[in-house]
């Protein structure tokens, strides 16, 4: 009695001590339930219709999709509780009828035959992997336990179906699934189910792509297991062994490869995701590209990147950014459209609406095209004509450098900067003063989706947005770059009924919806730049070198317009394209028509120009003035007259002489050295402020070097069509200008 008693207390204590253990082991331990959350998760994109676009492989290259949810009525659920866990959905983590009969089973042969893992315990080691020994087990059956009272039946069969080898980098049943059948797990048929829910076990022998005998095989044994717990009858078995299946591993799918890098960037987490991709105008896009780029090609150009932007959204409709992306021999892999290049003309609109809303500027103002001298640059036009006097609007137009270096003189190259920074062109990352003046000449480095953002923001009435590349993705802050009113006059001076046919020359299909369009050309002819915008969509275009060398091809109103054009008509194939609305503050001014400023008591002609009450600055007329001056026989007469800047009025002279004595020079003596500017005889006026300056020119044999003199004193040698400016003194002077003959020319001028 005595002996049994005390075998009984202590067998009592023995579980009372196993019970503790178990109680303090399983507080001291809790589930590692964060790693239920963490899967080696692909991130699939899908174009904007929900097609496929790319996947990227998750850890290891993985190919993981794990947000199948089990349905009881899905095949693979079914089948995977009748082969891996009978009795799954009754048991509490661990199976132990399984585990009393494996361990029967086990004694009779004397060694570990058979396990008793349930879906649980394989749950717990897809979660936790652990060498497999009996410690394991029992760890394994612990961890069951536990997570049985966090997760429902279904959360850990979802686990496990997203979790389990499937063969190859197919981890889960979704993304299996859709290896092999091309299909999603939820659609997948009894036959294809039991083929799947055989390959966890043994996922690489099973391979059904490398091993499809074995895989059969195996499907056979899951079919069998299924008819056993009656899941279902002898004829569906048959049904299902019958049926042939087509298992062809499909290539992941590989379009639009630069927008799908970008996008991929813009998208830390996995998961599947639908992105801004419109798949027809990409293909638009890449065609109008693949064309135009062929005959850039034959010069060996073979770098060309597009990209068109949804104005109100910001999204990233099309991006390519080569013209071949398997032209692995000229770089197809770089994006041109994520590539920094010198910015060429393209930055000019913002120097002007920056102008315009300090006040500054209007279309109308009347801006100078003449040679000065700009500290360390040589600002000549693109095609080395000065235009003397011109228009904002023509200046703009036209892209001249001159008039450009002006604004932005006036403006400041720190609060360009600022501006062009806001409007997103963050490659532009140096101070103001490594840039200079030469910002607005585009001497900084930009990426042609920036660009095209950045145009996007004035097409949205000054507004800038951060480009969108997924569909359900919260709209980015937005920042101001410009106000509604400069925004506008923008798109009016680069907009202009006109401009179809004017600096582009294509005028075979005149017939295009209104567009605000702008072209560039970096220096050495490295880059091509064309962007145009209307309220609804920005199309930018870019063409170079991939090594960034120069080419005389590349010229942006030539080989990128043609592109920016083509898929701008895509777009809009009647010709039917919208058009901006003058903000109520833009109202229209008179102006003098010779100035382009507010008309004053001496001015003549007015002209219609756009202002903005508040802002634009009421600058009357300074050019028309009444000067005071001793007439024929010494009588005083006041005439109006117009006074330049010294260097404008140098300009004017010297066309006028040039286009008097044109004639004469036919007929004029061997001497070619003939002074243009000054004009001898001419008077300057110093208007005050510092530097005032005039070119000097000569007409000598083309390329001849000419030496320079004024009043004997030599100030410059440089070849004949140079320009150079000369400091205007006070006084009176003589301007010599000498070959190397000896043959020379003098004028003399005086300086009031
Ligand atoms: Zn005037």
């Amino acid at each position: 009695m005595g002996r049994y008693s005390r075998q009984l207390r202590a067998a009592a204590l023995a579980a009372a001590v196993l019970a503790g253990a178990f109680a303090l082991a399983w507080a001291a331990c809790p589930f590692p339930a964060a790693k239920l959350a963490t899967y080696p998760e692909a991130t699939v994109l899908l174009d904007r219709e929900g097609r496929a676009l790319r996947v990227r492989l998750g850890e290891d290259d993985s190919d993981c999709r794990p947000h199948f949810e089990p349905r009881a009525d899905d095949w693979i659920s079914r089948a995977i509780i009748a082969v891996e866990d009978r009795r799954f959905r009754s048991h509490p983590g661990v199976d132990p009828v399984a585990i009393l009969r494996a361990a029967a089973d086990n004694l009779r042969h004397g060694r570990v035959r058979s396990g008793a893992s349930t879906i649980s315990t394989q749950v717990v080691r897809l979660l936790e992997p652990r060498p497999r020994t009996l410690a394991t087990k029992i760890v394994e059956a612990f961890r069951a336990l536990q997570m049985e009272r966090i997760l429902g039946k279904d959360a850990i069969l979802a686990q496990y179906l997203n979790r389990a080898p499937f063969g190859g980098n197919a981890v889960g049943v979704e993304s299996a699934s859709r290896r092999y059948f091309g299909k999603s797990a939820h659609d997948l048929s009894l036959a294809e189910a039991a083929l799947l829910a055989g390959l966890p076990q043994s996922p690489t022998r099973l391979r059904p792509d490398r091993h499809p005998e074995r895989a059969r095989r195996r499907q056979a044994h899951v079919l069998e297991r299924m008819e056993a717990c009656g899941v279902i009858d002898g004829a569906q078995r048959a049904a299902a062994l019958a049926q042939p299946l087509a298992i062809r591993p499909a290539a992941y799918p590989f379009r639009a490869p630069h927008f799908a890098e970008l996008a991929l960037e813009a998208a830390p987490g996995g998961g599947t995701r639908r992105t801004t991709l419109d798949p027809v105008l990409q293909g638009a896009v890449e065609s109008a590209l693949r064309r135009h780029a062929a005959p850039l090609a034959a010069a060996g150009i073979h770098g060309a990147a597009a990209v068109v932007i949804e104005v109100r959204t910001g999204a990233v409709r099309a991006l390519a950014g080569s013209p071949d992306y398997g032209d692995a021999d000229h770089a197809g892999q770089v994006n041109g459209a994520a590539a920094p290049r010198s910015a060429g003309s393209t930055l000019k609109p913002f120097a002007f609406a920056l102008a315009i809303d300090q006040g500054r500027l209007t279309p109308g103002r009347v801006l100078a095209d003449v040679p000065r001298s700009y500290a360390g640059l040589d600002p000549r036009n693109f095609d080395d004509e000065w235009m003397g006097l011109v228009s904002a609007r023509d200046a703009l137009v036209l892209s001249l450098n001159l008039p450009a270096l002006g604004v932005a003189a006036e403006t400041g190259v720190d609060p360009l900067l600022r501006m062009l920074r806001t409007a997103g062109l963050g490659t532009l990352d140096r101070d103001a003063a490594h840039y200079g003046l030469g910002l607005v000449l585009g001497n900084g480095s930009v990426t042609l989706l920036d660009l095209a953002n950045a145009y996007a923001a004035i097409a949205r009435g000054g507004e800038w947005r951060p480009c969108r590349w997924f569909e359900n993705a919260p709209p980015g802050a937005a920042r101001r770059v410009m106000s509604a009113e400069a925004a506008w006059m923008i798109v009016d001076m680069l907009g202009g009924e006109e401009r179809s046919v004017d600096t582009v020359r294509h005028t075979a299909d005149a017939r295009m919806p209104r567009m605000a369009w702008k072209t560039g050309t970096s220096s050495g002819f490295r880059d091509a730049w064309a962007v145009a915008i209307n309220p609804e969509v920005a199309i930018g275009v870019w063409c170079g070198r991939p090594d960034g060398r120069g080419a005389p091809q590349l010229v942006g109103a030539k080989s990128a317009v043609p592109v920016v054009w083509e898929i701008f008509r895509g777009l809009y194939p009647a010709n039917d394209g919208p058009w901006f609305a003058r903000p109520a503050g833009v109202r229209e001014r008179r102006v003098c028509a010779v100035s382009g400023m507010a008309p004053g008591p001496c001015c003549g002609a007015t002209a219609a120009d756009w202002s903005v009450p508040g802002v634009t600055r009421h600058e009357v007329c300074a050019v028309h003035r009444r000067v005071t001056a001793d007439g024929p026989g010494g009588v005083a007469r006041s005439d109006v007259r117009e006074v330049w800047p010294p260097e404008v009025q140098a300009f004017l002279d010297r066309s006028r002489e040039v286009a008097a004595r044109a004639p004469a020079d036919t007929a004029a003596p061997r001497n070619p050295v003939r002074i243009v500017s000054p004009v001898a005889g001419s008077v300057f006026r110093r208007l005050g402020g510092p530097a005032e300056r005039i070119p000097l020119a000569a007409t000598a044999e083309s390329g001849a070097q000419l030496w320079w003199f004024v009043d004997d004193r030599l100030l410059a040698s440089v070849r004949a069509g140079e320009p150079l400016l000369w400091d205007l003194e006070p006084g009176r002077h003589v301007v010599v200008c000498s070959d190397a003959s000896g043959r020379s020319d003098r004028a003399p001028i005086t300086v009031e």
